[in-house]
Order: structure tokens, then C-alpha cells, then sequence
């Protein structure tokens, strides 16, 4: 089995960090687990990762980085996330203004700001969260207010990483108090503030069920002055740059889990080789075989979907639903396979000398930063269901030759009669033999039969009027769909024209 595999499509460059940046981890592992243990931040190993040029993965060649993509950016942070709080940084770091700056930024700034995160001299940190601001991130109070050639920024964000430690912090504020702004999603500009500024303070450090030795906290703004020129995109479009960043920053934050799971296998093959129980190996067991093999198939499942969206961000697509499902199933799939490993790994799994009870408390996290996944699940949703291919009209025609109703493009039986009160009935009451449980849509009714649109709403207005049909209203009162009552399906058809029995069904039992 090949585990860290290089997949066929990646680029050369990239399958030669690959190989480079798995040889770091090899040789600063110990380096790390020391920092966690003494939960110490590990300033001296982010100055390493920073040596090597991989904070600049995702930046262009011309700004000092190495143009890897988010192909490259997430081969690092597979390898670095092996590295516990490094991982963390670096993917903080990157997410607090690469993609922002890369697609809202002006020429000036690209100049000025990607060559510092790709030197990795300073770490960033990205400010969405607030009291007030959580799932739902528009709800920003934090105020930047135009004070002539400078912004002067008010508030307090909250939860973010690298607080303290960071040099550069890429925030949200509000720009407009106007309600329709707000209605539009224009209330927000986003803006880069660095640390040393006046009235710029670090307020508080969170003790969290994992993040050991990185600092996540909260930060206050107290008028601050910044000049124009930290402003990144336009006045009142800083939901567009949230929005634009915030792919990059699931995507990234489902990969940071990818070479733990690796590590997972790894320690799971090693233990239960040696744990002995019934004079067996445990790794013998049936049951422990089977919850590796699923851990395994975890891994290469989440993995092989985290660079298919990678790669769809490198040819420049928005995969809005991509990115939440390689984000949903990396932290769920984070949770199962810590829970399952403690489990097969029994009480030394559960202690802190084995690096598994870890992943089980930093999945936790990776469920609720970057937007829980209940809000994933809204997403994915929310933009499938915007999707032409999923909202096919679907008709189910009944096909006499095998006396069952089939998804067919055929024209309805009742194509071209007359367009009359008891051809309509007939219509929906015929829909009732094809799919007993569902109403048909006006615009279904008119397929079916033919008509215009005010001819058929005015006739089943009077059918509605007369029972022979109920319906359901949209929001504006308007019948979105009808449905045969049972009158309405006397009337259309004798009880012969929708019987249907099994060829089995003695006659004998019918009545
Ligand atoms: C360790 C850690 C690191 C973080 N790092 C950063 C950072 O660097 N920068 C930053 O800006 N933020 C950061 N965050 C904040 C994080 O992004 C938020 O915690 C997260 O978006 C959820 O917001 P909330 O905590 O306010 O929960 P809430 O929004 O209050 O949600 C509470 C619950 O309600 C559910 N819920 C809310 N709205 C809906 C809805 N419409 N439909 C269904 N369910 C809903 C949620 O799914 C959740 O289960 C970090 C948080 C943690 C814990």
C-alpha cells in the first residue's frame, strides 16, 4: 500500500515538494513532539518551515513564492499538520491573506504584502469571529470608520489563532450601518492590520480542549489607525473577499488532517502487532482488521477528494460545494477515525504518550472552525440546489407494456386533446396511478396536455372550487401544485383505471 501517494496529475514542482517536505517532517518530528510536550510554541521550528520557503507554497514566483497552487499549499499542510502546532500556523498564516490579496488586492499591495507571507518572517492570523459574529459571519460589529486618509477600527474578534504571535492580521469590519447594505452584503470591508499598532491589543489566550501549545484568543481594537492602503477590494465588498478566501481556508483545512491519518494507520499496524491478548496479536482479530480497513479507506477517500477540490481551485474554479465536503468529511472522518483508533489502541489509547487521543480532540476543533459543519451541510445544500442538473424535471410516464410508470421524455397520452375542465382532471388524476403520493405543478399539467398558462390556472381554480382537485400555495398565494381529491379521482376514472396487482395476486384473493 502507498500511502502519501503522489497523484498522476500532479506537476513535477509539486511532486518534488512532495518528497522534500516529507524529509523535513522526518527530521523535525521529535523537534515538534518536544514543543507539544513542554507546550511551548515552536518558534524556533516555524523559522525552519519558514527557511525553506513553505510558507510561500500557494505565491506566485514573481512575489517571492514558489507557485505551487493550492495543489502545493495543500501538499505542505498535509506534511506540516503531522508537525501539530507548526501545521496550524502555517495554514493560519496563509489563510490570512493569500487568497484575499491574490484575487482583491491591487498590484502596490501584491508587491508589498505576498513576499512577507511567503518569507514566512511574520505569521498571519485571519479575523472573522466575534461576540456577536459566529455561524453567521455577517453579523460583523467591529466598526472601520474613514477618518481622512486613514481608517480608524473599532471592536473585538474573537477565537483567532496566532493571536498574540502573529505579525500581520487580515480583519472584517463594517463599513456602512445602512440596512440595505446590510441586506446586500455591503456593510463589510476587509482590511490588514499589524500588530504595533496603537490601541491594537491582545486581550485574552483560551484554554481549549486541544491547539495544546497554539495560541487562539481574542483580540481588541481601540481606535486604531490604519492607512487606505491596508484596505484589501473595495469599500462595502469584504463579504466577496470573506467568501472568495474562504474556500481556499476549508479546503486547507481538511488537508492539514490528511498525513495524520497516515501517521494514524502507521501506529495502529505498529501497536497491535505487539499487544498480545488470548496469546494473539490483537492486529489478528477480525474486528481490529476491520475498523483498520475502514480508517484506511477514511484516509484515502478524504485524501483523493481533498486534491480533486485542490485542483479545481488551480483551474480557477469557485468550488463552493467542493470545498465544504472535502471539509465536512476530513473533520468527521478526523472524529471517527480518533475515536475508532483509541478504541482498537484500548486504555494506552487513551493515554497522552500515544499521539492518537490528539487527533480525536483537534477533530473536534476542525468540526466547528471555518464554519461548523452544520453550516458545510447548509452550503452544500444551499448551492446544489441551485444546480440545473439536480432540479431536472423529472416525469414518470405509465408504460403499458410493462403496466409500471418509467421516467420517460414521451409526450403524455393526453397530448393534444382538448384543453377542458374534464381533460385536466383527467391529467392529474392519471398523475395519481403513476405516483400516488406527489402533486403535479401547473406548468406539468400544461406538459401534459398542452394549453397556455392562463387557461390552465383559470380551469383549475374551478376545479379547486369544485373539489375535484386540492392545492398547495406558494408564497404569494399563487397554486404551485394540485393534486386529485378523492372525488376529483371518481370522477376522472372508474376504480378499474387504477387498480394494479402483482402478476402472482391470486384472483381469488381480490374483492
Ligand atoms: C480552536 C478554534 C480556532 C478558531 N480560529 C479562528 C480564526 O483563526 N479566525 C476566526 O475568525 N475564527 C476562528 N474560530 C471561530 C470559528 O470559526 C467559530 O467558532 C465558528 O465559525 C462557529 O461560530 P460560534 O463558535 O460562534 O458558534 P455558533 O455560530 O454560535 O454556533 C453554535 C451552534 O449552532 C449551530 N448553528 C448556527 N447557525 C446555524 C444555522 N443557520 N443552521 C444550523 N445550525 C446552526 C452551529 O452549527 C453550532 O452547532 C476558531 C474557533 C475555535 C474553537
Amino acid at each position: 500500500m502507498i500511502m502519501s501517494e503522489e497523484f498522476f496529475w500532479w506537476t513535477e514542482e509539486q511532486k518534488a515538494i512532495n518528497k522534500q517536505v516529507r524529509t523535513f517532517v522526518a527530521d523535525n518530528f521529535e523537534a515538534a513532539e518536544t514543543y507539544f510536550w513542554n507546550t511551548e510554541f515552536p518558534w524556533p521550528l516555524v523559522k525552519k518551515v519558514a527557511k525553506e520557503g513553505y510558507f510561500g507554497a500557494g505565491v506566485p514566483k514573481e512575489y517571492g513564492g514558489m507557485e505551487l497552487g493550492a495543489t502545493g499549499s495543500c501538499i505542505v499542510a498535509e506534511q506540516l499538520g503531522r508537525l501539530y502546532a507548526v501545521g496550524h500556523v502555517f495554514t493560519v498564516s496563509m489563510l490570512a491573506g493569500l487568497e484575499q490579496i491574490l484575487r482583491f488586492g491591487t498590484e502596490e499591495q501584491k508587491q508589498d504584502w505576498l513576499p512577507k507571507i511567503a518569507s514566512g518572517d511574520e505569521l498571519g492570523a485571519l479575523c472573522i469571529t466575534e461576540p456577536f459574529a459566529g455561524s453567521d459571519a455577517a453579523n460583523v460589529h467591529t466598526t472601520a470608520t474613514k477618518d481622512g486618509d486613514e481608517w480608524v477600527i473599532n471592536g473585538k474578534k474573537r477565537f483567532i489563532t496566532g493571536a498574540g504571535v502573529s505579525g500581520r492580521y487580515f480583519i472584517y469590519a463594517k463599513t456602512s450601518g445602512e440596512p440595505g447594505d446590510r441586506k446586500q452584503y455591503s456593510h463589510l470591508t476587509s482590511f490588514l492590520v499589524e500588530r504595533g499598532r496603537p490601541g491594537f491589543a491582545l486581550e485574552k489566550i483560551n484554554p481549549l480542549i486541544g491547539f495544546d501549545n497554539v495560541p487562539n484568543g481574542v483580540i481588541n481594537f481601540d481606535h486604531v489607525r490604519i492607512p487606505d492602503n491596508n484596505r484589501v477590494g473595495e469599500i462595502g465588498k469584504g463579504w466577496n473577499v470573506m467568501m472568495a478566501g474562504l474556500n481556499f481556508e476549508r479546503l486547507i483545512g481538511a488537508a492539514v488532517f490528511g498525513g495524520l491519518f497516515e501517521d494514524v494507520v502507521q501506529v495502529l499496524f505498529n501497536y497491535t502487532k505487539r499487544r498480545i491478548q488470548f496469546n494473539r496479536p490483537t492486529l489478528t482479530f477480525p474486528g481490529i482488521q476491520s475498523e483498520i480497513a475502514d480508517i484506511i479507506m477514511k484516509t484515502k477517500v478524504s485524501r483523493l477528494y481533498t486534491y480533486y477540490c485542490a485542483h479545481l481551485l488551480d483551474e480557477g474554479k469557485e468550488p463552493m460545494i467542493e470545498a465544504s465536503i472535502s471539509k465536512l468529511i476530513n473533520t468527521e472522518y478526523a472524529r471517527e477515525i480518533g475515536v475508532k483508533a483509541i478504541q482498537i489502541l484500548g486504555g494506552d489509547g487513551l493515554t497522552k504518550f500515544l499521539p492518537i487521543e490528539r487527533i480525536l480532540r483537534e477533530a473536534k476543533i476542525g468540526e466547528i472552525v471555518a464554519g461548523t459543519n452544520e453550516i458545510q451541510k447548509m452550503i452544500i445544500y444551499r448551492f446544489s440546489a441551485m444546480l440545473p442538473f439536480f432540479n431536472k424535471n423529472l416525469r414518470y410516464r405509465w408504460n403499458d407494456d410493462v403496466n409500471a410508470p418509467i421516467i420517460s421524455t414521451r409526450d403524455s397520452k393526453f397530448k393534444g386533446m382538448e384543453v377542458n375542465e374534464e381533460n385536466v382532471l383527467k391529467v392529474i388524476a392519471h398523475d395519481y396511478k403513476v405516483s400516488p403520493g406527489l402533486y403535479m405543478t401547473p406548468d406539468d399539467v400544461r406538459e401534459d396536455l398542452g394549453g397556455s398558462r392562463s387557461e390552465i390556472r383559470r380551469i383549475l381554480e374551478s376545479l379547486e372550487e369544485k373539489k375535484l382537485i386540492v392545492s398547495n400555495k406558494d408564497r404569494q398565494g399563487k397554486t404551485a401544485l394540485v393534486k386529485a381529491s378523492y372525488d376529483g379521482l371518481q370522477k376522472a376514472f372508474p376504480l378499474s383505471y387504477y387498480e394494479w396487482y402483482p402478476k402472482w395476486y391470486a384472483e381469488s384473493d381480490k374483492f
